[in-house]
């Protein structure tokens, strides 16, 4: 019996989009995802994503966060790890940062787990086998009150929800490393906007903005490959 035969016995897989048997995600499927290959600016900031914001897109990023389904966080965080090569080409860092982008207090007890701080974790990890330098996660920013669902709202609105919404932890040193802000999806960049922000009071910036998925069409500041 082959590895991959004997490997499917124990751990059988189902394609994360349409359960077709055998993968985790199927040619059919694979294909419906669109590689992001421009990145952004981003208040001020460079934003690199992954993939652009589709159906498909969606489906594996909402089986990660809200079924907490590792196959899909395995293969986002290998799909983020790939993009991150980008910025580490760039940036030159032997040690890195990754600052998740925190859910509300509602959503994390809802879910029973912190997904972005989940999904860094795989990315960390990929991260330091795939290119050589250290990097970890580092989970500063908080809520500092209730947030609502940010997907009902429009731009006004989710602004108006994340206005204060973060805060630093107190007494963090995020000195010596690069410093990635990353998030599952950016729409509008209100909650890039508010991490920033916080951040900025504890005087510090990140190096590169790093997501999952970006919905491109809220975002005219291309800045290149
Ligand atoms: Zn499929």
């Amino acid at each position: 019996m082959a590895l991959q035969d004997l490997l499917a016995l124990i751990y059988p897989t189902t394609c994360l989009l349409c359960n077709s048997a055998g993968v985790t995600l199927c040619p059919t499927c694979e294909i419906r995802l669109e590689s992001c290959r421009q990145s952004y600016l981003l208040h001020g900031f460079t934003l690199y994503s992954s993939l652009h914001y589709n159906e498909a897109a969606a489906n594996l990023i909402l089986a990660a966060k809200e079924s907490n389904e590792r196959a899909a966080a395995r293969y986002l965080a290998e799909l983020m790890a790939m993009r991150f090569g980008r910025a580490h080409r760039e940036l030159s860092y032997a040690r890195y940062l990754l600052i998740p982008i925190p859910s509300s207090k509602a959503a994390d007890k809802r879910r029973g787990y912190q997904h972005m701080v989940l999904l860094a974790r795989l990315v960390a990890k990929k991260i330091t086998i795939d290119h050589g330098v250290e990097c970890s996660v580092a989970p500063v920013l908080v809520p500092a009150r209730k947030i609502a669902d940010q997907s009902g709202l429009n731009a006004a609105a989710r602004l108006a929800n994340m206005r204060g919404a973060f805060e630093l932890k107190a007494g963090v040193d995020l000195r010596g490393a690069g410093i990635i802000l990353i998030d599952d999806l950016v729409t509008t960049g209100s909650t890039m906007g508010e991490a920033l922000r916080a951040l900025k009071m504890g005087r510090y910036e990140p190096d590169a903005l790093l997501s999952a998925c970006v919905a491109g069409r809220f975002l005219a500041n291309k800045i290149g490959r």
